[in-house]
C-alpha cells in the first residue's frame, strides 16, 4: 500500500480525479468505463492526485492521463512501461499507473510488458485490450483471433492472437487480472486491489471499440447470440482460489499458475474475468533499499547527487 494513502490531508472526491479536458473518444466507447473505473478506485483508495502518476503509450487509450487530474506523462508508441519504470526509480513515493491499448502493449511495446514482469516492480499497468488499433482505423492487434474479419480489415487475420494472461504469467507478474470495461461495478475493486498490490500488477481489460471492432460488440460480451453471459466471473466459483501462501513453496507457485493459465484461455463461449493469480514476492524498489539504505528514507529524486549542478556534464557533451 502506498504511504500516500496513510498521508492523505483530506478526504478527496470524485471531481478531484476529473480534469476539464473534453473526453473525445467515440461515443459508446469501452474506454469511458476504465477511465471511469480508475477515478473511482483512486477515490476509494483517497490517494493524493499529487502523488500519483499516469502514464500512457499511444493509441486512443493513450489519452487517459489528460482526463485524470494527476501528474502525467503522454508518452511514445510502446513506452509507458519503460517510463513508468523510470519515474518509480526516481520517486517510489508516487503511486505509478501505466496505461495503454493492447497494439501498444502487446505489439510495439512487447518486449518491455516482458521485462517489466520480471522486474517486479512496485506499480501498476492497465491494458484497453479491444482487438484492434483504433486510433490508426481499426488493423488488427495482436490480440485478435484468428480467423477475424472486423470491418475495416480486407481479409481475416491468418495470425493467432496471443494470450496476455498467460504471457503474463510466464514473464512474473506478480499480480494478474483481467476485466471488463463495460462491467464497473467488478472493474472497480480489481483495480483497487491492482494498486493496493505490492509489486507489478497486471490487468488486462477487455474494452468495446464500436466503432472498429464490430465482432466483440457488447452485445456479443452480453452473449445475447448464445442465451447467457460470454464472461466468468471467477471470483463466484466456489473452489477458485488464485493467491499463493507460501512464495518459498515453488510447488504451490507452478500450481497456481497451471491453474491461472488453463483458466485463462479463451473458449468460443466463455471468458474468464477476475483475479488470475498473486503472489508476495520482494520488489525491485525493496531490494535496491537493500542495497542503497539512503533510498529507504528518501526517494531518489530528493538524494543529493540530484542537487548537483550538472550544468559542466552537458557543456562536455556539446
Ligand atoms: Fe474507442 Fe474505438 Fe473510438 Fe478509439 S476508435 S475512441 S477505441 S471506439
Amino acid at each position: 500500500m502506498p504511504d500516500a494513502v496513510a498521508d492523505a490531508p483530506r478526504k478527496f472526491t470524485l471531481q478531484d480525479y476529473k480534469t476539464d479536458v473534453h473526453v473525445d473518444w467515440c461515443p459508446g466507447c469501452g474506454d469511458f468505463g476504465i477511465l471511469s473505473s480508475i477515478q473511482q478506485a483512486l477515490l476509494q483508495l483517497q490517494i493524493p492526485p499529487y502523488k500519483i502518476a499516469m502514464i500512457s503509450g499511444i493509441g486512443c487509450s493513450g489519452k487517459t492521463p489528460h482526463y485524470i487530474d494527476t501528474y502525467g506523462l503522454h508518452t511514445l508508441h510502446g513506452r509507458a512501461l519503460p517510463v513508468a519504470t523510470g519515474v518509480k526509480l526516481a520517486n517510489h513515493e508516487l503511486t505509478v499507473v501505466a496505461v495503454g491499448g493492447d497494439g501498444d502493449g502487446y505489439g510495439i511495446g512487447a518486449g518491455y510488458f516482458l521485462n517489466t514482469g520480471r522486474r517486479n516492480l512496485n506499480f501498476t499497468y492497465i491494458v484497453f485490450n479491444n482487438g484492434v488499433y483504433g486510433l490508426t482505423k481499426g488493423q488488427a492487434s495482436p490480440t485478435l483471433r484468428k480467423g477475424l474479419k472486423t470491418k475495416s480489415m480486407p481479409e481475416p487475420s491468418i495470425q493467432e492472437g496471443i494470450n496476455p494472461i498467460a504471457v503474463a504469467l510466464g514473464a512474473g507478474y506478480t499480480w494478474i487480472g483481467r476485466g471488463y470495461a463495460l462491467d464497473v461495478k467488478t472493474l472497480v475493486p480489481l483495480i483497487t486491489q491492482a494498486i493496493r498490490h505490492k509489486g507489478t500488477a497486471f490487468l488486462d481489460v477487455y474494452q468495446t471499440c464500436p466503432v472498429y471492432n464490430d465482432i466483440r460488440t457488447k452485445e456479443w460480451y452480453a452473449g445475447e447470440d448464445i442465451g447467457r453471459p460470454r464472461l466468468r466471473r471467477l471470483d463466484t466459483e466456489p473452489d477458485w482460489d488464485p493467491v499463493v501462501k507460501d512464495p518459498d513453496d515453488p510447488d504451490e507457485i507452478v500450481g497456481k499458475k497451471v491453474r491461472a493459465l488453463q483458466a485463462s484461455y479463451e473458449t468460443a463461449d466463455r471468458l474468464a474475468v477476475g483475479l488470475f493469480y498473486k503472489v508476495e514476492l520482494p520488489t525491485y524498489d525493496d531490494q535496491l533499499a537493500a542495497k542503497v539504505p539512503a533510498l529507504k528514507d528518501h526517494p531518489l529524486v530528493d538524494l543529493p547527487v540530484f542537487q548537483r549542478d550538472v550544468t559542466p556534464l552537458f557543456k562536455e557533451l556539446e
